[in-house]
């Protein structure tokens, strides 16, 4: 199985950080190149073939001719494109390993381009979140990593990557990082190959499982009662969020100012890409508050997963998430967005892989916020149609006249659920 380790870098030496940028620029260039060459042949098709199902009834071999592989297009790049004098010398700086995986790069996301899973690639800009690969000769320690070529740099969270020793007494091993660029900040994916984590685990907490209800107005209510706050909801989630929203008026103010100041003075000139020491200072900034946004969403959902995983509860259960139909009402998408509930399934799944917990998933046809958990009687007084009513937040059963939060009856349900589906895989 392969697993990646995430931790932030501090590149604190400009030789450093001029490397990462020339290697980062290399990989978005190479792999803009196949992007090219690969739409081209792409427009020939269409020319030559105009009728798709003609095409892919002619032999296999003419079907080839319009499609480039990374390992095809690398020789074709060596002894074509780099002989020719158009190659910038540059790019040959970067490692050999780190121009090779910026054309799979490139082929990958042509093949899922292909098979319907993604939307058409896109050539890569300046300004988009940029990233390398390194390979071969990687060493990590408590407190630094060394990549080939740049040498050692410092991280910011000591004994989190699997550091050497660990990695030869596990018999495990590298097989690559990827260093990114997000918001002037440096981040390393170490990804390592090790067995799956399933461990048998003594549940001393609970005896029961846990039913977890996942909702917008608290992201997270447990059948005991204990409830996670749905953090978009809190004083410093509206400061940052007004932050980047300031920000995000500066600049579009900014670029309206420059293109306007431009049009004045080159009055029969057409603006190219416009620039301006505020444009570039409202562009970090955004990015900044952008980024802080998604740091405190992702941290909000680890924060609380780690105190669900913690009570070792023998199953957890929860809901299937209808995020189609709950982007339908217009109150709920936009809290919904910044919830990022499908962030909270992923990682809860993985969790308790780790944990060696049954993740267990009822369907979304499961009434569990319409019926009484201590009687079953289906609550058609207060919820009734399709959607149930988001503001009723008490549950009243009308046969046993039990009262209870609408949240927590719904989990207790899901709890005591006996139709699902298990999530995580056993041995
Ligand atoms: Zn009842």
């Amino acid at each position: 199985m392969t697993r990646s380790y995430k931790t932030k870098l501090h590149v604190a030496n400009d030789a450093q950080n001029d490397f990462l940028i020339l290697c980062m620029a290399v990989k978005r260039k190479l792999f803009n190149l196949y992007l090219n060459v690969q739409f081209g042949l792409l427009e020939t098709r269409k020319q030559l073939y105009p009728d798709y199902d003609a095409f892919k009834e002619l032999p296999k071999e003419t079907q080839r001719q319009f499609y480039i592989s990374a390992a095809e297009f690398e020789k074709v790049f060596n002894h074509v494109i780099r002989v020719s004098g158009s190659y910038p010398a540059w790019w040959d700086q970067a490692p050999q390993k780190t121009r090779k995986q910026a054309f799979r790069d490139a082929e990958r996301a042509f093949r899922n381009y292909f098979k319907g899973l993604a939307k058409e690639p896109r050539f890569k800009g300046y300004h988009a979140r940029q990233a390398t690969y390194f390979s071969g000769s990687i060493r990590i320690q408590r407190d630094r990593i060394r990549l080939p070529l740049v040498g050692w740099l410092r991280l910011s969270e000591f004994g989190y990557l699997p550091i050497d020793d660990q990695l030869q007494k596990t018999g495990y091993h590298i097989t690559g990082c990827w260093v990114s660029r997000w918001a002037n900040d440096y981040w390393v994916a170490v990804t390592t190959d090790e067995p799956a984590p399933i461990r048998p685990v003594s549940h001393t907490g609970t005896k029961l499982g846990l039913g977890i209800d996942l909702g917008v107005k608290d992201m997270a209510v447990l059948n005991t009662g204990e409830k996670f706050i749905n953090i978009s909801k809190t004083h410093y989630y509206y400061h940052v969020e007004k932050m980047k929203k300031r920000w995000q008026a500066r600049l579009a103010h900014r670029k309206i100012a420059a293109e306007e100041s431009f049009a004045k003075n080159h009055p029969h000139q057409k603006a190219g890409h416009l620039t301006s020491r505020g444009i570039e200072e409202a562009r970090y900034y955004l990015a900044r508050w952008s980024a802080k946004l998604a740091k405190i969403n992702k941290e909000t959902v680890r924060q609380a997963i780690a105190r669900i995983v913690k009570l070792k509860p023998p199953h957890i259960t929860v809901e299937k998430l209808n995020i189609k139909g709950m982007k339908a009402n217009p109150k709920m998408a936009p809290s919904l967005q910044k919830l990022g509930l499908s962030y909270f399934k992923t990682w809860l799944t993985w969790q308790c892989q780790k944990h060696g917990i049954e993740l267990r998933e009822v369907g979304t046809w499961y009434p569990s916020t319409k019926i009484c958990h201590k009687c079953g009687t289906y609550n058609r007084v207060q919820f009734h149609g399709t959607m149930a009513d988001l503001a009723v937040r008490q549950f009243n059963c009308p046969h046993c006249g039990l009262s209870i939060d609408r949240d927590v009856n719904a989990a207790i349900n899901l709890q005591q659920a006996t139709d699902y589906m298990v999530l995580t895989a056993t041995e």
